[in-house]
């Protein structure tokens, strides 16, 4: 047989993206909304769907969209820049600021794609670790940069897969370390809108910061794939130019734009979501053998005494997925729980007592 082509040397080490996409009654491993998005909205948007001109390609700007997002979030629209889920954003900040020769910087344990784009992109990558209780350690934080001088920062706040919320000193003095580094500090909000406090009210043109979130959470958008960074204007005009045209169809846009005026309906499924979020908490603390971390996000990361692979495998057989990450480094023996509807958390935590019973009497 003849040669066949070869990927690139730096990707044939690098595993693709592992979240098992399996049938189950409850499904708690993604961070999805557990609502679908509301009727009037899907009304909405085929309505506009039907009048869409398909033969011609959509707005390459993204306008209405942009100029929407700005006054939902009081940014001017040159500081918006959207893409197809906040992943195509993280990647294409990274092809624009990373690449060979450059790297990029994150603290441990966080979200795998910050280092797997990275690493895509061909960006070095520089894994700091977090301090107490999972937050970031500004001291060091601000050690790690000056000696490895990266051009990218990521900060994952709330923190997946550990629910942890910086405060906002730290946001602040990350981003003046940056500034004084020429490096950029990416502020991942994919879970902002559950957290106390959101570094987009930090954006100005002055701060070397990128704020970035998504619709597929509180928005209930996770299947149309859009994102978007609030950034200073000087990075999105870089990133306009990154970026392949006509990326966002026009479905996406007018998605986007459509949802925002369902805004209370989002916010109450927010707060409920909060609630919900303190209700399980409560119960997984009260239980034997498990510690609940803190989390300001839709979902609560918790340890459990034994073998948490086990545990994860036996919830998967009474139909309740959750995400393993038993595994990985910095949170060994730990499960990731998506805080779901009141009656999947329900079941979750009837599961879970079960599973853990059993574990306890082998
Ligand atoms: N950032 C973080 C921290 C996430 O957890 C996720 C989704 N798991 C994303 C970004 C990507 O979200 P999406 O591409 O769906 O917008």
């Amino acid at each position: 047989m003849s040669d066949r082509p070869l990927p690139r040397d730096d990707l044939r080490a690098l595993e693709g993206y592992h979240s098992p996409q399996v049938e189950v009654v409850v499904r708690l491993n993604t961070n999805e909304s557990p609502f679908p998005p509301p009727e009037g909205f899907v009304e909405r948007w085929t309505a506009a769907l039907r009048a869409l001109p398909f033969h011609r390609y959509p707005d390459r700007a993204a306008t209405e969209l942009r100029v929407a997002l700005g006054e939902f979030l009081g940014q001017p629209p040159a500081r918006l820049f959207c893409a197809n889920g906040s992943n195509e954003v993280l990647q294409t900040l990274l092809l624009t600021y990373g690449g060979p020769g450059r790297c990029a910087a994150m603290f441990e344990p966080t979200y795998a794609l910050h280092e797997h784009i990275s690493r895509i992109t061909g960006t070095g990558v520089v894994a700091g670790e977090r301090g107490a209780a999972f937050a970031v350690d500004v001291a060091a934080a601000s050690d790690l940069i000056r000696r490895s001088r990266p051009s990218v920062v990521f900060v994952c706040s709330p923190n997946n897969p550990t629910g942890t919320v910086e405060p906002r000193p730290t946001v602040e003095a990350l981003a003046d370390i940056a500034a004084s580094h020429g490096a950029l500090l990416v502020v991942d909000e994919a879970y902002g809108e559950f957290a106390p406090w959101s570094a987009i009210d930090l954006v100005d043109d002055d701060r070397p910061l990128a704020v970035v979130r998504t619709y597929s959470k509180v928005w209930s958008l996770a299947a149309v794939r859009l994102g978007y960074a609030v950034a200073p204007r000087w990075v999105v005009e870089e990133l306009d130019k990154v970026v392949l045209p006509y990326t966002l169809s026009a479905p996406t846009q007018l998605a986007g734009r459509i949802a925002l005026d369902f805004r209370p309906e989002m916010e109450r499924r927010v707060a409920s979501l909060v609630e919900e979020r303190g209700r399980l908490f409560s119960a997984l603390a009260e239980l034997a053998g498990v510690m609940a971390f803190p989390s300001g996000a839709n979902f609560v990361l918790v340890r459990v005494r034994g073998d948490a692979h086990q545990v994860w495998r036996r919830l998967l057989e009474r139909g309740v997925l959750v995400r393993d990450f038993s595994r990985w480094p910095r949170v060994e023996g730990c499960l990731r729980v998506t805080v779901g509807t009141r009656e999947e958390n329900d079941t979750f935590l009837a599961a879970f007592r079960e599973v853990l019973a059993e574990e306890e009497g082998r």
